[in-house]
């Protein structure tokens, strides 16, 4: 039996990156799924890329803000007027932000990242969890970062949201345990997606692969992580093996938040 067979899995920011890594994972096995992300044409590539593995996955795609409270109760609805209930939620989506010194930081570049990595993830979990609370079962995996456990550097905005999303995390996960439902995170460290090509692009041009090898050799493993790495993660914890993984915060990097 597939871990997903019959299971209804949201995925928010499943238009690229890790999102989309998770999707491919769980609709490999016969997960019926719902992507969110604000950029159509990107969902629509990851639907053709989920087909392309299996002409039979079901993927419907919903465009929607996640900062934006009306978007994030537009996707929920939608999944329950569409599957009647919701066994998995990826509450992933989420944007870096500019890199600044703190006394630098402007107001507008911090409420923009905390509006969606932090607001997002909440609005998420307060609809997704009612429905879960209804049903009496449900596992929903949070998307923070290392830099939501340890002090990263020049991100004010991305290091004040990614530690609110543990918050949340540990504050929803002791709340909601006694309905069957559990709520998790990971913490990635770099993963080779188009965002932190984009940062290295910011910070290396022309030379970024350069760039890249230079910021992994901090790493104890000297490498990036793998979009794929996170999705056999992001997998295990949405399944039912995961059940009794409750409020922890489960790093991907490599050992690099334990140097
Ligand atoms: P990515 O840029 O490849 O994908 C993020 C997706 O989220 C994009 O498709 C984007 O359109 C979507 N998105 C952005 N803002 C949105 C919004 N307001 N509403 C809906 N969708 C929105 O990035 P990624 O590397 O896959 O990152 C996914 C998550 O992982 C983010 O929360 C990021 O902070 C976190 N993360 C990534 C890394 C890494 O190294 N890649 C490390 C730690 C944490």
């Amino acid at each position: 039996m597939k871990r997903f067979e019959e299971k209804v899995v949201i995925i928010t920011g499943g238009g690229s990156g890790l999102g989309r890594a998770a999707a491919l994972e769980v609709a490999k096995e016969g997960a019926k799924l719902v992507l969110v992300d604000l950029n159509n044409d990107a969902l629509e590539e990851s639907k053709a890329v989920i087909l392309a593995a299996d002409p039979n996955a079901v993927v419907e795609l919903v465009q929607a803000n996640v900062a934006d409270e009306e978007g994030v109760k537009k996707y929920v609805q939608f999944t329950i007027d569409q599957f009647g209930k919701i066994d998995g939620f990826f509450n992933n989506a989420g944007i870096e932000g500019k890199q600044n010194l703190t006394e630098d930081f402007g107001i507008d570049e911090f409420n923009r990242v905390v509006s969606v990595n932090l607001n997002g993830v909440f609005f998420g979990m307060k609809y997704v969890l009612k429905e879960m609370k209804r049903q009496g079962f449900g596992s929903i995996v949070n998307t923070a970062s290392v830099g939501g456990i340890r002090g990263v550097g020049n991100q004010s905005g991305y290091a004040a949201s990614k530690h609110g999303v543990v918050g949340l995390t540990r504050n929803s996960a002791i709340e909601y345990g006694q309905f069957g439902v559990s709520v998790k995170a990971i913490a990635p460290g770099a993963i080779m997606t188009p965002m932190v090509e984009a940062s290295l692009k910011q910070i290396g041009g022309d030379n970024w692969e350069e760039a890249g090898k230079e910021f992994v050799s901090v790493n104890p493993m000297k490498r990036f992580g793998k979009p794929e790495e996170v999705g056999h993660l992001v997998a295990f914890l949405l399944s039912n093996q995961a059940d009794f993984i409750n409020a922890v915060v489960i790093p991907i990097d490599g050992g690099q938040s334990y140097k």
